[in-house]
């Protein structure tokens, strides 16, 4: 008898399972927002990427509901051949006019529009140096490139140097590539000494605006405008999905950029279009934020409340440094992460354990929402300081 080919998977899950590392998903019973029905219970919402709380908006929902009536549910083909609609390019303009790009383009997703832009960009003969805490959208996508990619420790400029003086003229091009936002730690790259290192060797500079897209910046504009590198020769990739509510991907930059994507990114060419709904909610998000700054302002009164709150109350609490909205709390291992998460969870708080691989060491993470009202952050620490209290956060 010829031996079964697939019987592998169950033993790899087997060792998943063994390290603690299975996942699984929960669901959700309501719209989107600070307080949700998980598995029919209310719980206080620390794992949404809606930092906006814009996911529920009603804005939003009337411009999706009016572009499907319009145009459909589906787009039926890639923007090159029947999938484009004037919607794609209101978003896009819309988007590049926010971040102050000669152009936009719009893809499917954040992780789409990262695969896609790498591809393009890069090949056989070029270099990828990538931050080591980079979102797998931006690893995968240096893999795929078939460029040869080095990793640089987290936020090592000096290394990140060493590694261009060594190696840099052994190439044709080079792309350095870093989310602006870590999404599972909440610090920030350090893009102005990125910026001249980049200029110093000619190289390409990607930033991952995933997390930063209306969080960061006087008007949101993300990472780039909260360094004031606005105007900057910068590839920004981002994703509407997160604080814009929405759907989808985006790179902005130069139109030349734009022009040349068009054409050669592999993810928005054999694709389909991003659909009617998704992108009218996008445009509406994007309006919504430059209007309603204070959207911004309470979002990062909430961040800071919490972070006095924890200071007054959990000092001992390792906290990972933090500049945004994304503030991780540190554990010993994925076990402790668990029973934490779950202690959390029956205290009617969903704030996930994230562990390897996702990360190198195990952690709740909790997002903060310009939703949130004070006694839920209140909420949040009193629970912590009880599980503190217990010996359980060592
Ligand atoms: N980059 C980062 C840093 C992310 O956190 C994510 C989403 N988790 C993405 C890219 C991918 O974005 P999307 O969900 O739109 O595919």
């Amino acid at each position: 008898m010829p031996q079964d080919p697939y019987s592998w998977i169950e033993a790899s899950l087997a060792t998943i399972h063994r390290a603690n590392w299975y996942r699984s998903v929960q669901t959700i019973d309501t719209r989107p927002g600070a307080t949700v029905l998980l598995g029919g219970e209310e719980v206080i919402n620390f794992a949404s990427n809606d930092y906006l709380g814009l996911a529920s908006d009603e804005r939003l929902i009337q411009a999706a509901i009016t572009a499907v009536q319009k145009w459909g549910t589906g787009s039926t083909g890639s923007r090159l051949l029947s999938g484009h609609r004037k919607l794609h390019r209101e978003l896009e303009q819309a988007i590049a006019s926010w971040k102050q790009t000669e152009d936009a383009l719009v893809f499917s997703s954040g992780y789409l529009a990262n695969l896609g832009a790498m591809a393009a960009l890069v090949g056989k003969r070029d270099l990828i140096l990538s931050d080591q805490y980079n979102h797998s959208s931006l690893k995968n996508g240096a893999i795929l490139s078939g460029a040869e990619l080095i990793s640089y420790p987290h936020c090592d400029v000096g290394t990140l140097k060493t590694l261009l003086s060594d190696h840099r003229s052994e190439y044709r091009r080079c792309l350095i590539i870093t989310d602006g936002v870590f999404s599972m730690d909440g610090d920030l790259c350090p893009l102005p000494q990125l910026l001249s290192i980049a200029d110093e060797f000619s190289c390409m500079l990607l930033i991952d605006e995933a997390h930063g897209t209306a969080v960061l910046g006087k008007t949101g504009a993300g990472c780039v405008e909260h360094f004031e590198c606005t105007g900057q020769t910068i590839i920004q990739i981002g994703t509407l999905s997160k604080a814009l509510g929405s759907l989808g991907g985006y790179v902005a930059g130069s139109a030349n950029l734009i022009d040349y994507l068009r054409n050669r990114a592999p993810s928005w060419i054999y694709t389909t279009a991003l659909s009617p709904a998704d992108t009218a909610a996008a445009l509406a998000a994007v309006e919504i934020v430059k209007q309603e700054p204070q959207r911004l302002v309470q979002l990062w009164r909430n961040v800071d409340y919490l972070k006095k709150l924890i200071r007054e109350q959990l000092p001992l609490l390792k906290l990972l440094p933090t500049e945004s909205s994304i503030l991780c709390l540190q554990l010993s291992s994925a076990a402790q992460a668990l029973k934490v998460g779950k202690k959390l969870r029956s205290n009617g708080i969903f704030a996930p354990a994230i562990r390897p691989p996702t990360v190198p060491t195990s952690r709740i993470r909790v997002s903060v929402m310009a939703t949130h009202e004070a006694a839920h952050i209140e909420k949040l620490v009193s629970v912590l300081s009880e599980i503190c209290s217990g010996d359980d956060i060592t």
